[in-house]
């Protein structure tokens, strides 16, 4: 088995994920646009989701436009979806893709960056929703689809203060930390009575507007591009990954 601590440097070939349908939330931009773009490129079948159709539109014609498989769009809210819409996803997913072999859980928020002590109840609340409970109902209802083909696997974005939180960083440490504990059980679960693997990837600090305001004073190009941490993504999506389950991973070297 490759070493997990060298993920970032896994060599995919150019037809790792043929075959594959892969969904992405928050396709649209940052590093969700980036995985997106690549799995196609790799042959995947990706289905975008996300809140703004005009970015996933974009997403959608420069995959059309490079010749890569035909995506599919799915225009998600996921503050305010419910689970008849992720359940109706699973289904269409099932009919019209024969099933699902790949799940990214990338959306999320940044909320506020403040004090526990002034931060406001509605945006702890909102974070919490779209960064950890969304992740919980959308893999919940995609689980059919996912048992339905071989070697299915589940990503969840987690953060460093996911890992060892810091002050400030309010609601949105709380949702990565509780990201680590979903995947954990998950992944725990599921590896009785299935094949689908469940991991935790940390991308590291990268060059997305997410980054931009949680550090507004940062140079930008400090940061890697989205494009420059594919790679382990491509290796928990592909089956070199097949046997890693449970496991909190960094995009970046540590
Ligand atoms: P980003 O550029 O701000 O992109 C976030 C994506 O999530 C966008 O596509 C956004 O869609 C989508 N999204 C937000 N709220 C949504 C909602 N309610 N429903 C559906 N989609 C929603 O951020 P990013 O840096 O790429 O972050 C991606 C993931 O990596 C996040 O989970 C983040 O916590 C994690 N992460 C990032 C860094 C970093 O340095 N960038 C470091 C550690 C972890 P719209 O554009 O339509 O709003």
């Amino acid at each position: 088995m490759q070493d997990l601590t060298d993920i970032h440097n896994y060599n995919a070939n150019n037809t790792l994920l043929a075959g594959r349908n892969i969904v992405i939330t928050g396709a649209g931009d940052g590093i969700g646009r980036a995985a997106a773009l690549r799995f196609a490129q790799h042959g995947a079948t990706v289905i975008l989701l996300g809140k703004t159709v005009d970015k996933l539109a974009a997403v959608y014609d420069e995959i059309e436009a490079a010749g890569h498989p035909q995506p599919v769009m799915v225009e998600l809210d996921l503050h305010t979806a419910n689970n008849a819409e992720f359940e109706a996803l699973n289904r269409e997913i099932i009919d019209n893709l024969g099933g699902l072999h790949g799940l990214l859980n990338n959306a999320g928020i940044l909320g506020e960056m403040k004090p526990l002590s002034q931060y406001d109840a509605e945006t702890f609340d909102q974070v919490i929703k779209v960064n950890l409970t969304s992740c919980f109902n959308l893999t919940q209802a995609l689980i059919p689809a996912l048992e339905s083909t071989e070697n299915a696997s589940i990503v969840f974005t987690s953060s460093s203060v996911g890992r060892k939180s810091r002050a400030y960083w309010g609601a949105y440490a709380v949702s990565k930390f509780a990201i680590e504990g979903l995947m954990q059980t998950w992944a725990d679960e599921l590896s009785d009575t299935c094949n689908i693997r469940v991991n935790s990837l940390n991308p590291g600090a990268t060059q997305t507007n997410m980054r931009k305001q949680a550090f507004p004073g940062e140079t930008p190009h400090n940061n890697p591009a989205p494009e420059a941490i594919m790679n382990s993504y491509l290796f928990l999506m592909g089956n070199d990954s097949i046997g890693v389950n449970g496991q909190q991973l960094n995009a970046q070297k540590k």
